[in-house]
């Protein structure tokens, strides 16, 4: 159309220059002009076009501009609706030539109402995001685009205090390709984000919630029950309790993220041991004079992870903060004790019980038993348990004790030896069982050559026989010697 009117135009000029040059060329050009005119007036008023938008007639239109302020007004209302700044539709049309009175115009509110009827694809400019050539998803703008992949790429990445980041990169081909797609395709940020991490181990766990199978868990997040079970190794989860954690680890990540981190982190130093000599404790004892302290040092180290599993580790750098102090223990030196109680007496004397415990003597009862020299029995007389010497009484008649000691054997019990006719131990010496410690004799309130024998428990005298189990009256005993 446009055509047609410079065409017109260009006829004009041409005929006013013929005037100029040759009146009489110039009215039979004038003439031809109006012809042509007259023509074109004609042949206008009728000159129509068919426009055909998806398969329907949208209208008959002289002025093709009608159908371009149609399709305007189509994208600024479909931009209202979808609330995006510029809304393309797709608006390749086809023309048929035809001749149309008037009243057969199609106006542009009808056009634009038969635009919608014919079906139309709201597009819009977008990027696209391929992955190794295949499109993952399509942002809104390049820089949506960017920052989503980059926020992807973050997401795998976990930087924990004293820790910093050194590098990350994403593993695969990443293009942007900036086209023309339909709005439905076309994904916001959020949208973005979620297609490119789908699949992301991004560590997160899921919480066991009442009712949850493990089947649903899998499933919802479309994982295989066995790859559940390959992210936790160490879970049952056949029986699983509500409020339990398990890691939850997709399918195969769309972007995988090779990244290092540095990390400074304290590591405890050992303290050694020294050892000393300590001759106030039994040899073989031990004992911590003062106890060891770790030291600190830091370390610097050097982490690479793929897909959120860490794959190598360096030590960069070291140093001491705390050096340790040393443990000192001390180590006994002393000889160990001669007397080892054994709780077990041995009899103290050889020859014949005469008299037991519990026997009646008129104005008390005997404390103890009596061990009488008979024909001729050896006199020695021997410690009936391991003990320490407690008490050496020589010389006096002792209210009726005459010689005798007491050893204590531990545990509140102690056994003494009456009447003796010599010690051959000192007050605080060890012995051992069954080690002489006199020989028996006649001192005191005695009428004969024997050994009063006495077990004490707690300074009370007991019933000897409770140790040794055997002993009645007129018994011929020997002694159990070392
Ligand atoms: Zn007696």
């Amino acid at each position: 159309m446009e055509n047609l009117q410079t065409n017109i135009k260009k006829a004009a000029k041409k005929s006013l220059r013929y005037l100029t040059d040759n009146r009489k060329q110039a009215i039979t050009a004038l003439f031809a002009v109006i012809l042509v005119f007259a023509f074109m007036i004609i042949s206008y008023s009728t000159h129509a076009y068919s426009v055909y938008y998806n398969g329907s007639r949208i209208a008959v239109v002289r002025n093709l501009q009608d159908v371009t302020k149609s399709f305007n007004i189509v994208e600024n209302e479909l931009g209202r609706n979808y609330r995006q700044d510029s809304i393309l539709v797709d608006s390749s049309i086809t023309l048929e030539y035809q001749k149309a009175a008037a009243k057969e115009l199609t106006n542009i509110s009808d056009i634009t109402e038969n635009i919608y009827t014919a079906g139309i694809k709201p597009c819009v400019k977008g990027t696209s995001i391929l992955v190794d050539g295949t499109l993952i998803a399509t942002a809104k703008s390049q820089k949506d685009a960017k920052e989503a992949v980059e926020a992807a790429k973050m997401k795998q990445i976990v930087i924990g205090n004293n820790e910093e980041l050194i590098s990350a990169e994403v593993n695969e081909k990443v293009d942007f390709k900036d086209e023309i797609v339909e709005v439905s395709q076309v994904q916001d940020f959020e949208g973005t984000l979620t297609l490119l991490t789908a699949g992301m181990d991004t560590g997160e766990d899921y919480q066991i919630k009442k009712n949850d199978t493990i089947w649903d868990i899998a499933v919802n997040r479309g994982m295989s029950i066995e790859a559940l079970g390959n992210a936790n190794p160490n879970v049952d989860l056949e029986s699983l309790s509500v409020g339990q954690t398990i890691k939850i680890s997709e399918k195969e990540a769309i972007l995988s993220v090779t990244y290092q981190k540095k990390a400074l982190e304290s590591e405890g130093i050992p303290f050694q041991t020294t050892f000393v000599n300590d001759s106030t404790l039994y040899t073989g004892e031990k004992k911590v004079k003062s106890p060891g302290i770790e030291g600190i040092k830091e370390k610097t180290m050097l982490y690479t992870f793929l897909d959120g599993k860490k794959v190598s580790e360096e030590r960069t750098a070291e140093r001491v903060i705390k050096e340790p102090v040393n443990e000192v223990v001390s180590v006994g030196t002393k000889p160990l004790p001669v007397f080892q109680p054994t709780g077990k007496f041995v009899m103290p004397a050889t020859g014949r019980i005469t008299a037991l415990y519990g026997d009646d003597r008129g104005d008390h009862m005997h404390t103890g038993i009596d061990i009488v020299q008979w024909a001729g029995s050896p006199t020695g007389v021997y410690a009936a348990d391991g003990g320490q010497v407690i008490k050496v009484v020589i010389g006096g008649y002792n209210g009726g004790r005459g010689n005798y000691l007491e050893i204590s054997h531990g545990n509140g019990i102690s056994t003494m030896y009456l009447h003796m006719n010599t010690i051959s131990v000192k007050t605080g010496q060890s012995v051992d069982k069954g080690q002489q410690i006199g020989i028996m004799g006649n001192t005191g309130r005695s009428y004969g050559v024997h050994l009063h024998f006495e077990v004490h428990k707690n300074g009370i005298a007991v019933n000897p026989n409770n140790y040794f189990g055997y002993i009645r009256d007129n018994l011929s005993v020997r002694a159990k010697q070392n």
